[in-house]
């Protein structure tokens, strides 16, 4: 048996070999990532704070399975406060999350899940005290801030409604003088996908410092890729094959580009990854990409089931709709559409339709 509890060190090393390939590293990184994570005493403890949310990335977390993802997880990284996950209440919890601000200053990990309300930060206050002050706190001593989720990334839904309570991203924040500016990892999504988050965690584990993000501090090896590059639907896009039924049995696999798709303008590896233990992902279950992992998420992808007013690698969208709703022969110009999008149409293109830039 491992040093865990309840798990096998078969399941253990099964482990270690998925989280090196969430990672993208070679099985020779296996030792490795056991050896971190078997080394419980050196773990830096975990805050995991939770603001303006829908609780959506733990309950995304704690379900994830393939072996105990959670159980294992929670014992690893020695989690010292979560608001849902923890036993303790009242005074009891609030004693350890003061105590690991006191006594690991300089030496734990913060969570962070959800946006914090800065118009009137009353509205989401902990133990009486506003959100936005307990997340400087718990920052001040952070080694790193790993925020998770649309929301704690870039304000999400909360983030864009006009309520009285609207949220900012925990990078925001950080820029306008509210939370101590710290190295902060940004894994989105709605909620965050778990081997995004344990894949993140553990590569803090093993180097000791984030691993390489993007211009919007998303880690760039689960954020690197279109997701319409990697689309199952795609063949149909090429072939200007788009979905404007809903009801059309015949068609229910098209492109949903027409529909809201914004799979063409968000970077994620959800069609490698998928959700539920790989079971499924959005677009498998015929729901339009929304775009959840983009920092305009949710107003800059909104309405989420209507086209998208972007423009698609220089074609506009008002030509893609001419071609693909029937204003020119629609087997031809769906060839064209295709072509056009994936570059590989020459300069004479197709014939020009609709209006657009
Ligand atoms: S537009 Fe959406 S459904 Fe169509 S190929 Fe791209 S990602 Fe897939
Ligand atoms: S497919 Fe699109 S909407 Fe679905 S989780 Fe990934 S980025 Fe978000």
């Amino acid at each position: 048996m491992s040093s865990f509890r309840n798990i096998s060190r078969r399941d253990f090393l099964k482990f270690c070999a998925g989280t090196a390939s969430i990672l993208g590293l070679s099985e020779a990184a296996v030792p490795r990532i056991a050896k971190a994570l078997e080394g419980a005493a050196k773990k830096p403890p975990v805050i995991w704070l939770e603001g303006q949310d829908c609780a959506g990335c733990s309950i995304s977390f704690i379900n994830s399975s393939n072996p105990g993802t959670a159980e294992l997880v929670l014992d690893t990284i020695s989690l010292r406060y979560h608001e849902s996950l923890m036993a303790a209440s009242g005074h009891v919890s609030e004693k350890a999350i003061q105590d690991t601000i006191k006594n690991e200053s300089g030496g734990y990990v913060l969570l962070v899940e959800g946006s914090i309300p800065t118009e009137d930060p009353r509205f989401c206050q902990i133990a009486g005290r506003n959100f936005v002050d307990i997340v400087a706190e718990a920052a001040a001593g952070a080694a790193a801030v790993i925020a998770i989720g649309s929301c704690a990334t870039y304000g999400g839904i909360p983030g864009d409604c006009p309520t009285p309570g609207r949220g900012m991203g925990v990078g925001d924040a950080m820029d306008k003088g509210l939370v101590p500016k710290k190295a902060l990892i940004n894994c989105p999504t709605c909620p965050v996908h778990p081997e995004r988050l344990i894949g993140t965690i553990v590569y803090y584990l093993l180097y000791g410092k984030p691993p390489a993000l993007d211009k919007v501090g998303r880690p760039v090896v689960f954020y690197d890729k279109l997701i319409h590059d990697n689309c199952e639907r795609r063949g149909h896009f090429d072939n200007g094959e788009f979905l404007t039924d809903w009801n059309s049995f015949e068609k229910r696999n098209w492109c949903m580009y027409l529909k809201g798709c914004k799979g063409p303008f968000t970077h994620s590896d959800c069609p490698k990854r998928r959700w539920s233990d790989g079971l499924n992902w959005c677009i498998g279950c015929s729901s339009v990409c929304q775009g959840c992992a983009e920092p305009d998420f949710y107003a800059g992808m909104s309405p989420l089931y209507e086209r998208s007013g972007k423009n698609l690698r220089g074609v506009s969208v008002e030509k893609i709709g001419a071609y693909a709703t029937g204003a020119v022969a629609v087997g031809l110009a769906g060839h064209f559409i295709g072509q056009a999008m994936t570059g590989r149409l020459g300069k004479g293109g197709p014939p020009e339709e609709g209006g657009g830039n």
